[in-house]
């Protein structure tokens, strides 16, 4: 509306310096309204209801930081104990540059936690050991009347 103004009034103006003066008016209201669209006003209520969804958000990320946080800490609690149950470094000596055993600490390098052995191992190898038969050597066993002919094992 102001471009019209400016416009018809260039068109009376016979200076030429000011209608140069008047043209560069034009272009700068042009740049002006072009730069308006480009970065369409915002209203007050709408400003602070963004601030006030942003900080919603974050609110919930933060909750959400939190709790995997904790999760992470009972991961790492857990891994640890299995790690003494297998007498092995937390690291399972896969880590060179671990500062407790630069990568020597495998299972069976450390003491047993025996109360994480017998949770979390012994029972694998309870069901382990059902399938294989007692003593499968017992009838080469030299007590073993039945088999008094038989040689005895190498070892004895
Ligand atoms: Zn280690």
């Amino acid at each position: 509306m102001e471009n019209d103004y400016l416009s018809n009034l260039l068109g009376q103006i016979k200076n030429p310096e000011m209608k140069n003066v008047l043209q560069m008016m034009i272009e700068q209201q042009k740049q002006k309204a072009k730069n308006a669209s480009r970065f369409p006003a915002i209203t007050k209520e709408k400003a602070i209801n963004d601030v006030k969804q942003c900080l919603e958000k974050i609110k919930g990320l933060r909750e959400d930081v939190i709790q995997l946080n904790g999760r992470l800490h009972e991961m790492l609690d857990l891994q640890a104990t299995i790690a003494s149950a297998l007498g092995a470094c937390n690291c399972y000596g896969l880590n060179p540059f671990c500062d407790n055993c630069y990568g020597s600490g495998k299972p069976g390098t450390k003491p047993l936690n025996e109360e994480a052995f017998n949770t979390f191992v012994y029972p694998l190898i309870q069901k382990l050991s059902e399938n294989i038969p007692e003593d499968p050597l017992k009838e080469f066993r030299i007590e073993n009347p039945q088999n008094k002919n038989q040689p005895p094992p190498a070892n004895s």
